[in-house]
């Protein structure tokens, strides 16, 4: 199944969810408000998973 991001515009957090489909929102496992769904990060963007950092 596919792996969704979500993003909670309460506290900042980004978690995700494996999901079939991409629901409209996600409870945030922080604060508990409403996550909304992200775009995902491009899977393209370095060849180099070594030192790959979360920007
Ligand atoms: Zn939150």
């Amino acid at each position: 199944m596919p792996i969704y991001e979500y993003a909670c515009p309460a506290c900042g957090h980004r978690f995700e969810k494996i999901q079939r489909q991409r629901s409209a929102e996600q409870p945030c496992p922080k604060c508990g408000a409403a996550g909304q769904p992200a775009v995902s990060r491009p899977a393209a963007t370095s060849a180099n998973c070594g030192s790959g950092g979360f920007t």
